[in-house]
């Protein structure tokens, strides 16, 4: 039993989960940041809080592409010290896939476009440069990987050979119908969203379920519209400050323990959060804080 009242489940580098009945977990979203798959020992205020409401800003607005794992954000059983921060759940059976979509060049996809002229076996055009647009979206899942290690890309192939090919279609095509629906809405308030990471789980019956987090900064990367210019790294709402400080001015080995932040790169960091959440959703972070009595 934890401070919570409720069996402790499983943490994960940000999330703490909880078991409420057969059917229900707590999902609580706490203010950690990880970056070079090291989670840092400061803690971001109001990250938490920030990811769970654009989480379910979004499980609303794409709930007719996909049915989805929220419960409520206000159920009587979230307990108060954690309502903010905190979704009640479906419980589900987790697909171990990384769902990512991408529409633009960026990370790890540039990375192997420069190697191969594609990515997770998908062939692109030549001429691409970092954060060019694709002709179209594009499924590139991955590994998940255990806590520390990196998620590895992975072809299509290699997602229906081991999990079938109907489910590797299934989840392809989901992948990019939830991507495509939420980089419209988003560019519409002026952020571009490169690119996605999702994750499905199943429910009793064997349905497809759009689960964890969404469309956030932390599985996403998301440019300002209006600053795009393909040719160079892009400026995003998410945690650059905290890398740039992390290989730059900190003097980090980036093989040991990572050293607590600056206050000024935690202000900028909370500021980008929010900011991301405003932009996108239309709607004040304060207004979420008052709603959920913080
Ligand atoms: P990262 O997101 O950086 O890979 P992580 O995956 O280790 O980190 P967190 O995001 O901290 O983990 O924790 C969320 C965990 O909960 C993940 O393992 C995810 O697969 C799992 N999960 C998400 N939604 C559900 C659900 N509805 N039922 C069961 N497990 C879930
Ligand atoms: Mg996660």
């Amino acid at each position: 039993m934890s401070e919570l009242g409720l069996t402790h489940l499983a943490s994960g580098k940000v999330r703490d989960i909880y078991e409420v009945d057969a059917e229900h977990l707590l999902f609580v979203t706490s203010d950690r940041i990880s970056a070079y798959d090291y989670v840092l020992s400061t803690p971001i205020p109001d990250k938490g809080a920030i990811l769970t409401a654009l989480s379910a800003w979004w499980f609303e607005q794409l709930a007719d592409v996909v049915p989805n794992h929220l419960v409520s954000v206000d159920d009587d059983r979230i307990p108060a010290s954690v309502r903010g921060r905190s979704m009640l759940v479906r419980r589900l059976e987790m697909i171990p896939v990384e769902c990512v979509a991408r529409g633009y060049l960026a990370g790890s996809g540039l990375a192997e476009y420069g190697q191969s002229q594609s990515v997770c076996g998908v062939p692109l055009p030549d001429g691409l440069v970092d954060g060019s647009e694709l002709p179209e979206p594009i499924f590139t899942p991955a590994t998940k990987a255990e806590l520390g290690d990196h998620d590895e890309n992975v072809s299509f192939e290699q997602v229906a050979a081991t999990h079938g090919a109907e489910l590797a279609e299934r989840l392809r095509e989901l992948t990019i119908a939830v991507y495509s629906r939420g980089r419209e809405l988003a560019r519409r308030q002026g952020v571009i969203v490169a690119d996605t990471k999702f994750e499905f789980g199943r429910d009793a019956d064997g349905s497809i379920v759009l689960a964890d987090e969404v469309l956030t900064p932390d599985s996403s990367r998301f440019w300002p519209a209006d600053q795009w210019q393909p040719g160079r790294v892009q400026p995003s709402y998410d945690k650059q400050f905290v890398r740039d400080w992390l290989t730059g001015p900190s003097g980090w080995d980036r093989d040991s323990e990572p050293p607590a932040l600056p206050d000024d790169v935690v202000a900028a960091t909370r500021a980008k959060y929010v900011e991301a959440y405003e932009r996108i959703t239309g709607l004040r972070f304060a207004d979420w804080l008052a709603r959920s009595g913080r």
